[in-house]
């Protein structure tokens, strides 16, 4: 057994130094990379991902994986090894399933199809993405029965995104969530919408950027753990154990966009920079619990950044380094942070149309995989739902169904994750008031710390050791319900 575990280790560390290889290349590509290098590096991107593969999938492997699998082996391992050899296994049995050249297809397939939406959304076409996205709405269904084939489909792919998630659970929480946010939208979407212009401007990118750094410190972003740098669309990465990078985006224009990115970044990477030590070289880092990371990054952006009492501490040294905000008062500053209007686009909407976004993806979800609509049907059925569920219904498909590229790849099942983190932070909201007291008292003392230290106690340093709802079942010792959310909202905006 000593033997057995000494070798796997050794696999495990050499398949992980392949990935930080290829995520170091990832990261560089996307921040810092000149065009003409890009081939070179894409190249070595696919060395790296092939040397991983061969020994991920090699028979020696799948040995190791079975011997430390057997019960009287993984009852002596600690928690950290015990969850990664179950979890490889469960990868490893996975994958011997799917015949090589149908996931050659496939690979290639994710590439034409993203390819192709990139042209028929530029184009406002969807003619040109209905072929690609019905072959990989086939292909999908086809690789799930492949590595589950006792399972339903789309139940394997929520899993996937968030383990131990079914469409049950899911069905039950967004329900509630949808029957009481319809009349609180149609309530907030009568009231006039506020003045804001006095925010218009240029706020120029290092004022924006030293606005950035300023934020993070003050949510508590380890910049011995971390560092950041611009990108087309912000990010967070993890290069290994204390290393975490993020990235921004700036536009001139509309300097809130930035700080926000920030402060949601920084969420994700305060997760992965305060893993325990005790689980370097395990599974427990890899946190494939996208609701739980999603959780934390909103927690930040919304429940914490989006609270007048949180830009108290710091509003001044803002407009120190924003000259033009100091003709902003903070209740106007916070007027625009909170605007709540339904419109097309869910990556610019508000923390509560948002929800609504999330609940028509996940409903066209269950019509594709459930009831099996025809992919022709899908445009239509998108904008008689944005109707249905936010009023407003898109003029085209470019504003539709094809403005998120999820689905191009065959990222199905990912979508509820965004949600779903919501509904956990309107309990873990409840529970840190119940545990340290008024929030707004925390954050209005400039002590927001005091929050961090309490999530890195609670949920940060374990990684992805429990389901998000054990942890949740841990942490605020109840079942997952949409009704904190709820609450949140209606005190905020009603
Ligand atoms: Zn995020």
């Amino acid at each position: 057994m000593e033997q057995t575990l000494k070798k796997f280790k050794e696999y495990y560390k050499r398949m992980k130094q392949y990935e930080q290889a290829g995520t170091m290349l990832a990261w560089d590509m996307q921040t810092a990379s000149p065009k003409d290098s890009v081939d070179s590096k894409i190249e070595s991107l696919g060395f790296f991902s092939t040397e991983k593969f061969k020994l991920s999938t090699s028979e020696e492997y799948g040995q190791l994986l079975s011997e430390l699998a057997k019960t009287e082996n993984l009852s002596k391992l600690d928690d950290g090894m015990k969850l990664t050899i179950k979890r490889e296994l469960r990868d490893y049995t996975r994958f011997k399933r799917v015949p090589e050249a149908f996931y050659t297809e496939f690979v290639t397939e994710k590439a034409r199809s993203e390819h192709a939406w990139e042209e028929a959304k530029q184009k406002d076409d969807f003619s040109i993405y209905e072929p690609h996205l019905d072959k990989i709405i086939s292909m999908t269904k086809e690789f799930v029965h492949y590595i589950e084939p006792e399972k339903d489909v789309y139940e394997v792919l929520l899993d996937m995104y968030e383990e131990g998630m079914d469409s049950h659970t899911i069905d039950t929480i967004f329900e509630e969530l949808k029957e009481g946010l319809c009349p609180l939208i149609k309530k907030i979407t009568s009231r006039p919408e506020p003045d804001l212009s006095v925010l218009n401007g240029k706020y120029d990118v290092l004022s924006q950027k030293r606005v950035q750094d300023l934020l993070l410190e003050y949510i508590g972003f380890n910049f011995d753990r971390g560092t950041t740098a611009e990108s087309v669309h912000p990010f967070t990465i993890t290069l290994c154990h204390g290393d975490v990078r993020i990235t921004n985006s700036y536009d001139e224009e509309a300097p809130i966009s930035s700080m926000f990115s920030a402060i949601h970044e920084g969420g994700h990477a305060i997760f992965e920079q305060n893993i325990s030590d005790k689980y370097i070289g395990t599974a427990v880092e890899q946190i494939n619990l996208m609701g739980l990371h999603e959780s934390q990054s909103r927690f930040y952006e919304n429940m914490l950044g989006r609270n007048k009492n949180f830009w108290i501490p710091v509003y001044d040294k803002i407009t120190e380094i924003h000259p033009q905000l100091k003709k902003v008062p903070l209740d106007v500053f916070m007027q625009a942070v909170n605007v709540v209007r339904p419109s097309l686009i869910r990556v610019d909407a508000d923390e509560v149309t948002y929800c609504m976004h999330i609940i028509l993806r996940y409903e066209m979800e269950k019509a594709i995989f459930i009831d099996n609509i025809p992919t022709k049907d899908l445009p239509e059925l998108w904008n008689k739902k944005m109707l249905e569920l936010l009023g407003v219904r898109p003029k085209s498909d470019a504003e539709g169904i094809m403005q998120d590229m999820h689905w191009s790849d065959g990222s199905f099942g990912y979508f509820p994750s965004y949600l779903l983190g919501s509904i956990y932070d309107g309990m873990l909201l409840e529970q840190i008031e119940e545990e340290l007291g008024s929030i707004d008292d925390i954050l209005s003392k400039g002590k927001i710390k005091e929050i961090t230290l309490w999530l890195n106690e609670k949920i940060h340093q374990y990684g992805s050791l429990y389901t998000s709802k054990e942890v949740l079942q841990r942490v605020c010792h109840k079942e997952i319900s949409a009704r904190p959310l709820l609450d949140y909202f209606t005190k905020k905006y009603n």
